[in-house]
């Protein structure tokens, strides 16, 4: 009702202009062609304003019966209530005015003519919509720890209206926080293992030049531990290498047509003489009429070594490995890597991906392990929009399985043998 009462006063003009030309019909014609006109005027007034065409579409939702924003023009309030940016408008008083869909998302539903200290309870954020309002726009920090962390930057301005508003808006800054959180933890992890070995090194240089300078047998010792060390630095050094390599490379489509089967064999051939060490039989098994995939060969065997190295580190010894190559029912093709050995309990599934995590970091590092094998072959799966599951018993051992999409059937027309050309000399 108060809504129509507002379009008939936004009539008014209309409905004057109306009049005054009924006014002089009724000069020119008499009064009975006055009431015509009037009558017309009204009837299309009714039509206009109060069974308007748009108005299912810009009817402005949440639009409350003392609302002072009810000069907003709908379009407008539909806009800002679409926006993917929490905004927040607040009278005078600082009670809330309007809150778009975003904002209800941040701060849940009920907000209409709250006090913004009742909804917001952050005293930076507060301060600011304080100053905002003595014209002084600025921003602070402003995060919520529940239901999920979340990180925002709020801008509070005042909006030069009459009754002057307040616009509070948020900048949702978590995946970039979350982001800096994981480079900085990255950064401390390498550097704790790289500076490990390099303590360790250090510390045999040490007491080679001081009581050990004389002693053979214990420089001989002492210098194997040191290559150990400065091979465990290269490893690792070689690690980041890739991974930071393989990672700048992730968006870039593959593109060579490449075979699992070869593959595997050439990643098996450069594992087999430490396979022999532990007395670990490697075999690979692939089922006919496997099709390629879409690939980049030096990452895939990568791949393949890494998983299979795995298999060979963690498995029994005198065990087994067997790689078993084929095609799944969706047109994937896999190549699971079985080995006989401890297995991984349940929870810890989940993170081997994760970079330096390590079920058993003592072992890892007996086996001359850097806890980045597993992270650099996730990016590679996921750079060939494959796919890795993992599944284990513990005692009983492990199986990983790489997925890939096969490629599709090659283009017949580039395959097809060319007609042979004769030329008339
Ligand atoms: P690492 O260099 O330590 O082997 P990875 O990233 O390759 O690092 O693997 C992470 C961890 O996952 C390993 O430290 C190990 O605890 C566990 N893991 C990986 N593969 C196997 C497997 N085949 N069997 C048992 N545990 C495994």
């Amino acid at each position: 009702m108060v809504e129509s009462f507002a379009r008939l006063r936004a009539a008014a003009w209309p409905l004057a202009i109306g009049v005054i030309l009924g006014g002089a019909a009724v000069l020119f014609a008499g009064p009975g062609l006055f009431w015509a006109l009037v009558a017309l005027a009204l009837a299309a007034m009714l039509i206009i304003h109060f069974v308007s065409f748009q108005e299912p579409i810009l009817r402005a939702p949440e639009q409350t019966v003392d609302d002072p924003l009810s000069a907003l023009p709908p379009m407008t309030r539909v806009l800002l209530d679409q926006l993917p940016i929490p905004v927040m408008l607040l009278d005078d008083d600082e009670r809330v005015l309007f809150v778009n869909r975003s904002m209800r998302d941040v701060l849940g539903p009920g907000l209409d003519r709250k006090r913004a200290s009742s909804v917001l309870r952050n005293p930076d954020v507060l301060a600011a919509i304080a100053q905002a309002r003595q014209g002084l726009s600025n921003n602070v920090p402003f995060s919520l720890p529940v239901p999920i962390e979340r990180h925002y930057q709020a801008y509070a301005a005042r909006i030069s209206v009459s009754p002057s508003v307040t616009a509070l808006l948020l900048h949702d800054l978590t995946v970039v926080k979350r982001s800096e959180q994981l480079r900085a933890d990255f950064i401390a992890n390498a550097s704790h293992e790289l500076r490990t070995p390099l303590a360790a090194v250090s510390g045999f240089i040490e007491t080679l030049r001081g009581h050990a300078k004389e002693d053979e047998a214990v420089r001989g010792q002492f210098l194997d531990i040191m290559g150990v060390e400065a091979a465990r630095m290269r490893r690792l050094i070689d690690d980041l290498l890739s991974l930071s390599r393989i990672e700048m490379n992730e968006h870039v489509k593959p593109e060579g047509r490449i075979g699992v089967e070869s593959t595997v064999h050439q990643a098996v051939a450069a594992l087999k003489p430490l396979a022999a060490q532990d007395g670990i039989t490697i075999t690979v098994e692939a089922k006919p009429g496997v099709p390629p995939v879409i690939g980049d060969q030096d990452e895939l065997v990568q791949l393949f070594q890494n998983l299979i190295h795995n298999a060979i580190k963690y498995g029994r010894e005198k065990g087994k490995v067997q790689v078993v190559i084929g095609q799944s029912a969706d047109r994937q093709v896999f190549a699971a890597i079985h080995d006989d050995g401890e297995g991984i309990a349940p929870n810890a599934i989940p993170r081997l991906t994760e970079r330096f995590y390590r079920v058993d970091v003592k072992r890892s590092r007996e086996k001359g392990g850097t806890g980045l094998g597993l992270a650099i072959v996730k990016h590679i799966i996921n750079r060939h929009q494959g796919r890795l599951s993992i599944e284990s018993r513990l005692g009983e051992g492990s199986v990983f399985t790489v997925l890939l999409p096969a490629a599709p059937p090659e283009n017949p027309a580039k395959t097809a043998v060319p007609e042979p050309v004769t030329e008339m000399l």
